[in-house]
């Protein structure tokens, strides 16, 4: 890409989402790289398949409760994939070759098994949302700011606050489930300073393999150790932002990374830092915050990871 091109878009980052507070802890190139420099990404046939899927089960809802059944749910497959694709008409090219169009069948059919897989976990007859794809932002006391989605937000007669995402891939081994429900807290920890409201369950709902529900109810000590984490991890992006110095970092997920081109660990070279050198380079020194105590973006179960939204305009 010309430099020119390249310096026109970038911007420094104004906040962090969990997506892009995961991209740095993976490897702070990448992060650079979406968040920064903005480097296209190319479509993918899973994480498009996350999107309708995460469509259909948002639409679902605006049907009478009786009427949220998994017929219902199929009707509603075809024309937000042909909505999706109206508006994104390149997604076409995930399809290439396929004049009889069994690739785009097979395709939907594996959508349509992670909806039936759904309607085994959850029942919406049930489920009254009191919002859906909610946009949440908060600015912290610091200035940072925090911002994502949440899939679905229930309220219960009583008050509570259950707060939901569904994943397409499957559910992580034990071992990373505390790093899955990350997500989960810094959107709890986005409500809690947005609404002084503290929701009282977190949940995950994973579509893939088997399917699984994983759920955490958080208390305050755990929300201000979340914020402790990101204050710390914002400061070291901005510390990075200001000496340009975001070292490429191999990882586990390196494999389906879009940007080995760009990246020195791959023979590639990085773009010239599109933003101004604000600092010197500092002594050579970690880099990050312990990657332990935060997930990364994507999970090798998931190397999709679910990627549904365009995240590097939208989250940055
Ligand atoms: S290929 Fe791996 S090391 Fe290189 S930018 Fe991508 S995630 Fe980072």
């Amino acid at each position: 890409m010309p430099q020119t091109e390249t310096a026109r878009k970038a911007v420094p980052p104004t906040g962090l989402s969990p997506s892009r507070a995961g991209d740095f802890l993976t490897c702070p190139l990448l992060y650079r790289l979406r968040v920064i420099d903005k480097l296209p990404e190319p479509p993918s046939a899973a994480a498009t398949r996350g999107t309708v899927v995460h469509a259909v089960l948002e639409r679902l809802f605006d049907a009478p409760a009786a009427e949220r059944t998994p017929e219902r749910a199929r009707e509603l497959l075809r024309p937000q994939w042909e909505r999706l694709l109206g508006e994104r008409p390149e997604l076409l090219d995930l399809f290439p070759g396929d004049p009889d169009g069994a690739a785009l069948q097979q395709w939907l059919a594996d959508a349509e098994k992670l909806i039936a897989q759904w309607f085994r976990l959850e029942d919406p007859t049930r489920l009254h949302p009191a919002e859906r794809e909610l946009y949440v932002e908060t600015v912290l006391e610091s200035g940072l700011k925090l911002r994502g989605y949440i899939d679905r937000v229930d309220v219960a007669p009583t008050g509570e606050v259950r707060l939901v995402d569904y994943k397409t891939g499957r559910a992580p081994s034990r071992d990373f489930e505390g790093k899955a429900m990350f997500q989960m807290k810094f959107y709890a920890l986005v409500v809690w300073r947005w609404k002084g409201v503290l929701p009282k369950r977190l949940q995950l709902v994973y579509l893939g393999g088997g399917g699984d529900v994983v759920s955490y109810d958080p208390d305050p000590a755990d929300l201000l150790a979340v914020e402790r984490k990101l204050l710390a991890l914002w400061e070291t992006i901005q510390r990075a932002v200001a000496t340009g110095e975001f070292p490429a970092t191999r990882n586990r997920l390196c494999d389906w990374c879009d940007h080995q081109a760009s990246c020195p660990e791959f023979g590639g070279t990085p773009p010239p830092y599109p933003l101004p050198l604000l600092e010197p380079v500092p002594p050579a020194q970690p880099a990050v915050p312990p990657a332990a105590s935060l997930p990364p973006a994507r999970s090798a179960e998931d190397p999709t990871g679910d990627a549904r939204r365009s995240e590097t305009s939208e989250e940055s």
